[in-house]
C-alpha cells in the first residue's frame, strides 16, 4: 500500500518506537497524528508532518475525536500503528508482597484494550475510504512483544497483555477482511528506548551480548523500517514478525 499522500496514527507517538515510526512515516509523505498522553506529547520532538493528539487510549472518547482529527484532515486514513503501552514489572506473590491487582489490570487495559480500542474505532473510519485499486483500504499494525511467548521474572501482567495483543492479530485480521483492512503485529525483543531508561549500562550491554545477531540491541528505526515494509507489503496480513536479532531469552 502506498504511503504518500495518507493519514496516519500512531499510539505512542510521542517517545520510542511510535515516534520512530511518526518521523518515519512523516518522511515518506503521510500526514501523521500521533497520539499520546499530554505529560508525553510536552516533551515530544517537533517534527515535520507529524501532529501530536493527545489522547489515552483508553478512553473512547478521546481516541472517537483524535480518529475524527485524523480522518478529516484530507488525506485518506489508511494507516494505524499502536505504540502505545508500558511495561512495569512486579512479581506474583515473595518478598515483596503480592501482586496488585488493579496494576495487572493497568496492564491489560493500556496494552490489550487500549491496542482493540484504537483499532476497533480506526477501522470503522477506514472501512469509510475509498478502496485503492487492489480493494485495499488500510492497514493496522499492533506491537505485542517476544514476552507475549517468553515472558520473564517480574512480567506475568506484560506477557499476558502482549500475549492478548498476538491472538488479536488473525481474528482480526479475518474480521476486517471485508472491509480491505489489513492487521499484522510485530513483536519486538529488546529495543533500546525510554522503557530502558533505568537499567544500568553493564545490564544493557549484558543485554546486547545476547543477541545472536546482530549483536547490539535493537533500535527504534529497526521498528519503524519494519512498520513501513508491512504496510507496504500487501501480502502480509494476520501475522505477528519477531523482531529480536533471534534472541530467545532463557528464564
Ligand atoms: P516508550 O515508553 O518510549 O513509549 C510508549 C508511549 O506510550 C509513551 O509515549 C507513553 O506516554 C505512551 N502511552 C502509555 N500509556 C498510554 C495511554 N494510556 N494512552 C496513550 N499513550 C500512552 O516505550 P517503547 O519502548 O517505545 O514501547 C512502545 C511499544 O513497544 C509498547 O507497547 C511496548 O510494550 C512495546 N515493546 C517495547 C520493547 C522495548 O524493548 N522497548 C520491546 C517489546 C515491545
Amino acid at each position: 500500500m502506498q504511503i504518500t499522500d495518507t493519514a496516519a496514527i500512531v499510539t505512542g507517538g510521542a517517545s520510542g518506537l511510535g515516534a520512530a515510526t511518526a518521523r518515519a512515516l512523516a518522511g515518506r509523505g503521510a500526514k501523521v497524528f500521533a497520539v499520546d498522553l499530554p505529560g508525553a506529547i510536552e516533551k515530544a520532538p517537533i517534527v515535520d508532518g507529524v501532529t501530536y493528539t493527545a489522547a489515552d487510549v483508553t478512553d473512547a472518547d478521546q481516541v472517537q475525536t483524535a480518529v475524527e482529527q485524523a480522518a478529516g484532515a484530507g488525506n485518506p486514513l489508511r494507516i494505524v500503528v499502536n505504540c502505545a503501552g508500558i511495561g512495569p514489572s512486579a512479581r506474583i506473590a515473595g518478598r515483596k508482597g503480592v501482586h496488585d491487582l488493579e496494576l495487572f489490570r493497568k496492564v491489560l487495559e493500556i496494552n490489550l484494550l487500549g491496542t482493540f480500542n484504537v483499532m476497533r474505532l480506526a477501522a470503522a473510519a477506514i472501512g469509510e475510504t475509498e478502496a485503492d485499486q487492489h480493494g485495499q483500504r488500510g492497514v493496522v499494525v499492533n506491537t505485542a512483544s517476544v514476552a507475549a511467548y517468553d515472558g520473564q521474572i517480574g512480567q506475568a501482567a506484560y506477557a499476558a497483555s502482549k500475549g492478548g495483543v498476538a491472538s488479536l492479530t488473525l481474528p482480526a485480521a479475518r474480521d476486517l477482511s471485508s472491509s480491505g483492512i489489513r492487521v499484522m503485529t510485530i513483536a519486538p525483543g529488546i529495543v533500546d528506548t525510554p522503557m530502558l531508561a533505568t537499567v544500568s549500562e553493564e545490564f544493557r550491554q549484558g543485554l546486547a551480548d545476547g543477541v545472536p545477531f546482530p549483536k547490539r540491541l535493537g533500535t527504534p528505526e529497526d521498528y519503524a523500517q519494519l512498520a513501513l515494509d508491512i504496510v507496504e507489503h500487501d501480502y502480509l496480513n494476520g501475522e505477528v514478525i519477531r523482531m529480536d536479532g533471534a534472541l530467545r531469552m532463557a528464564p
